[in-house]
């Protein structure tokens, strides 16, 4: 047997009593009782029908149950599915109508939800925790399953071992197949990039449906057998209170978590020097975080990524942080980027393009899409992001945006981001997208759609004066419309697809 499913049988042989996951109000499991735990989970999946290849999916938030359902899952050769807990029921639909679920096991909250999200062919649904008064409940069904030794199948490195959704920013949201090498090789890169040692303590503060804090937080920590504190949502203060309670060494997150952790009363008088890894992904982190942690003697490993990566393709040494600001960092261990003009071919002297990934942790292709999947690749096998940026040379890369949000407006290119950092700096503005607005005479034009703090004055008028000098004029947006919220996808991304039809016609 090989695949992530004989991780947990090697744990339980090389420190069976090293604590893995801690829980709630400091419960804690063992690698071997993790281990065992993963055993009960594949023979209670496969008493429910599930085999090779069948997909399995989880509803539900931080817990042992999530992991030990994976592992479980991963032992049969079956495919784990985590559904983010933020989509709405015809979100979920896609998801589990999509993967083909044969089983959904969700936390019993989530129930109207999957009520809601019911669709012709329905897959076996148990909930965690002791069941309700219509669904059986984990609990009660593993205490009832005995553990079969014949539950485990042949897993190749290159069966899937998960689907796991892309946010569905640029359109429907895909799944992107990750097999057991991809999982394995992301966990590796992070393992020799971040410095996992079996002594951390990693407090996952990010949903674990999040494939970030999956793969990137708590797959390299469960490989060196190290520690996994297990949040339930996030609350900063708690955060904070149980970073001291169990010196927290690593935490994964993204800017807006680290933020209000460094807004809370407690910053101040929580002990925070048992921290060293601190990993933050999904758009850039804003100086002033930057500068509160800095204060505290923290810096970041700041990343990019994709669904189709694992996530990770790229991340920033802390101590590059200001040499290198606003890049998203070296491409990972095992990993390469390139960059591609419209023609495919590579551009070598720090110009804009495609950015182009390859490495093993990069995924096979997408569930069921097969055009998608050829499209999402290069001849020569180099995945396509969609994502555009340059390197440095030094090797460094920056992120420009993505190819469908650029602007062309008078034959100039405009990168929507450049320009969106620049307008988060505007005292009062806590939210900004760019756009381009179809023009007669430019063809495009750059409008900007943001949200800002309450008796905040900004108009069109304090934004161009704001930017004028900062960026070239081209750039300054024709129109700024304020609206009390910008449409985002579940994982908080805005969805720009809608603005522009909104604003187009
Ligand atoms: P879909 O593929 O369904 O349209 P998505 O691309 O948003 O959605 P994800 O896989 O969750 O789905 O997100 C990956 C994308 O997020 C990248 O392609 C990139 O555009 C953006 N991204 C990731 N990290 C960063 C970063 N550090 N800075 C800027 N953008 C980032
Ligand atoms: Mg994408």
């Amino acid at each position: 047997e090989q695949g992530i499913g004989a991780w947990l049988a090697k744990r339980r042989l090389k420190s069976p009593d090293k604590v893995a996951l801690v829980h709630g109000e400091g419960d804690s499991v063992t690698y071997r009782q993790f281990a065992d735990a993963a055993d009960r989970f594949a023979a209670l999946l496969r008493s429910l029908g599930v085999g090779t290849g069948d997909a399995v999916a989880y509803l539900g938030e931080n817990s042992p149950d999530f992991l030990q359902v994976m592992f479980g899952a991963a032992r049969l050769g079956a495919v784990f599915v985590p559904v983010n807990t933020r989509l709405a029921p015809p979100e979920v639909a896609h998801v589990l109508t999509d993967c083909g679920a044969r089983v959904l096991i969700h936390d019993p909250e989530f129930g109207d939800r999957v009520a809601a999200a019911r669709t012709g062919k329905s897959p076996r649904v148990v909930v965690t925790g002791a069941g309700t008064a219509d669904r059986p409940g984990l609990a009660q069904l593993l205490s009832t399953t005995d553990v079969d030794d014949a539950a485990a199948a042949e897993v190749s490195m290159d069966d899937p071992a998960a689907i796991i959704y892309t946010s569905g920013t640029t359109g429907r949201a895909k799944g992107a197949v990750l097999t057991h090498a991809n999982l394995t090789w992301v966990a590796l890169n992070c393992v020799v990039d971040y410095d996992v040692v079996s002594t951390d303590v990693a407090l996952m503060i990010s949903p674990l449906f999040h494939v970030a804090s999956l793969g990137m937080g708590a797959l390299p920590v469960i490989l060196k057998g190290a520690t996994l504190v297990l949040e339930k949502g996030f609350e900063p203060g708690r955060a904070l209170a149980q970073i001291q309670r169990h010196g927290v060494t690593m935490l994964s997150g993204v800017p807006t978590t680290y933020q209000l952790m460094a807004d809370h009363p407690d910053w101040v008088s929580t002990d925070l020097s048992t921290l060293s890894k601190l990993t933050c992904g999904g758009s850039a982190v804003p100086t002033r975080i930057l500068n509160a942690y800095e204060e505290r003697g923290l810096s970041f490993s700041q990343g990019y990524g994709m669904t189709e990566a694992s996530p990770g393709a790229t991340s920033l040494p802390p101590a590059m942080t200001r040499a290198k600001q606003g890049s998203v960092g070296l491409p990972h261990f095992f990993t390469s980027v390139r960059i591609a003009d419209e023609n495919g071919e590579p551009i070598a002297d720090g110009g804009i393009g495609e950015i182009q990934i390859s490495g093993p942790n990069l995924f096979p292709g997408y569930h069921l899409l097969p055009e998608a999947t050829a499209e999402a690749f290069t001849p020569d096998g180099w995945f396509r992001s969609g994502d555009l940026g340059y390197l440095d040379a030094d090797g460094y890369l920056y992120i420009s945006g993505r190819l469908k949000d650029m602007i062309i407006s008078g034959g100039e290119n405009i990168y929507p981001a450049e320009v969106e950092v620049l307008l988060g700096e505007i005292d009062g503005v806590t939210g900004a997208a760019v756009i381009g607005v179809p023009d007669a005479r430019w063809g495009e034009v750059p409008w900007a759609i943001m949200t800002v703090r309450e008796g905040a004055s900004v108009d069109v008028d304090t934004v161009r004066q704001f930017l004028d000098g900062r960026v070239a004029r081209y750039k300054l947006p024709k129109n700024v419309v304020i609206v009390d919220e910008l449409p985002r996808t579940a994982s908080g991304k805005v969805r720009k697809t809608d603005l522009r039809n909104r604003y187009s016609g």
